[in-house]
């Protein structure tokens, strides 16, 4: 039953989806319309092959024409935006039907059972409010047909009259209670599902600004703010972890130490500002000039570490040659139209198997560097 309900459910989503409203509200009354009449539609049939039978041709009639509108306004679905239309136009004709089977006196009088389903559907379809209306209209326009259409009270009797008339207002402020919780309850969770779609949007939101920010902190925890090139520590823990790597796979890894010549006379003649220029032209250019899997950092003020992958000693020293001349080259604007120059001296250590760590190949590079400078600087050790 279960499952035949929720297969059905499935089949009146397929036509309701096809509406082109888009307001909530109307969406919803349209899935009770098409609900009413999946039921209505096998037992309006059925009211109509069993009337025809029994020569009641104008009720078979007029019920023929309630099921042929409600079968068409299934397929009106798809094509009225105002969609509302349609219930109402199905309202009308059931009470007209209802009123035609209350007025129509012969000796078969349980037909008026049948006006029990008004207040429910009706009720179900337009809400709490309008259906009740609605149902208490048409209770009016029945007592109405008690009181003025003549030799009634021979089919219905007077008490009948009367329990009808209070069994009726029952069962439709019943299904007015019930449609008031069940709106009610449906509102409640549209609200929930909505303030937990907001959050979740907000959530997602909040993620994304953090993730943000976490990439921005790593960036500035690895990086000299002033060249933009890995700073010291990060650029030690590169090292240590491409160190490990050339010495369990036996590759050739060279470490050099580079420092700006006489730094601190820039600095002193031409102001810090052209000092911060130079060592920001140094780190672009050396950047550009290295290959994509070298390391290259500031290690602090005018000095910087390199690590060069996969080159023996000779091609090492080529290739910092290459790159002090090339700096040596560099000009560096300053004060609108003039440059500077400026030189480096390279200290260079080549990874070979007494080494064991890190520091111990960098203090070579830093004695080769020594021996740059005491040489006259300008070159490479
Ligand atoms: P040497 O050739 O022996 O290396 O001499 P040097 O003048 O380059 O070396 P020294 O160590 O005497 O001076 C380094 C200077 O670098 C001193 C310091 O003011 C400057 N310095 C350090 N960090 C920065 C920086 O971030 N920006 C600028 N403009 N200067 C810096
Ligand atoms: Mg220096
Ligand atoms: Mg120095």
């Amino acid at each position: 039953m279960l499952s035949l309900a929720k297969n059905m459910q499935h089949f009146v989503d397929l036509i309701v989806e096809k509406s082109p409203s888009f307001d909530e509200e109307e969406l919803s009354r349209l899935n009770h319309y098409v609900w009413i009449a999946f039921l209505m539609i096998p037992v309006s049939l059925f009211a109509c092959v069993y009337n025809a039978y029994s020569a009641n041709y104008i009720l078979a009639f007029l019920i023929m024409l309630f099921a042929s509108y409600t079968i068409g306004s299934l397929f009106l679905i798809s094509k009225i935006k105002k969609t509302y239309l349609l219930y109402h136009g199905a309202n009308f004709l059931y009470a007209i039907l209802m009123l035609y089977v209350v007025s129509h006196l012969d000796s078969e009088n349980s037909r008026i059972l049948w006006t029990y389903i008004y207040p429910i559907s009706v009720i179900f379809l337009f809400g709490n409010r309008l259906g009740f209306l609605y149902s208490c209209l048409f209770l009016g326009m029945i007592i109405g047909l008690f009181l003025f259409v003549p030799q009634i009270h021979i089919v219905y009797s007077i008490p009948f009259q009367i329990r009808f008339a209070i069994t009726y207002m029952i069962v439709a402020f019943i299904s007015s209670w019930v449609e008031y919780h069940r709106a009610r309850y449906q509102k409640e969770s549209q609200q929930t599902h909505y303030a937990l779609f907001l959050e979740q949007a907000l959530l997602k939101e909040e993620i994304e600004r953090r993730r943000v920010l976490e990439k921005e902190l790593q960036h500035l925890a690895q990086t000299d703010t002033l060249t933009l090139l890995y700073n010291r520590g990060y650029f030690l823990e590169l090292a240590e972890k491409e160190l490990q790597r050339a010495m369990r796979y036996d590759a050739s890894l060279c470490f050099a130490v580079l420092d700006i010549d006489n730094f601190k006379r820039i600095n002193d003649t031409l102001g810090h500002p052209v000092g911060d220029s130079v060592l920001q032209a140094l780190a672009q250019h050396c950047k550009h000039s290295l290959r994509e899997t070298d390391l290259i950092a500031r290690l602090g003020g005018e000095e910087f570490a390199l690590i060069l992958l996969h080159v023996n000693e000779e091609h090492a020293r080529a290739k910092m040659e290459k790159l002090k001349d090339e700096l040596s080259q560099l000009s560096v604007p300053y004060d609108g139209g003039l440059t500077l120059n400026f030189t480096v001296s390279i200290g260079l250590a080549m990874l070979n198997k007494r080494i064991k760590r890190l520091d111990e190949l960098y203090i070579q590079a830093d004695e080769k560097l020594y021996l740059a400078k005491n040489a006259g600087r300008n070159c490479v050790r």
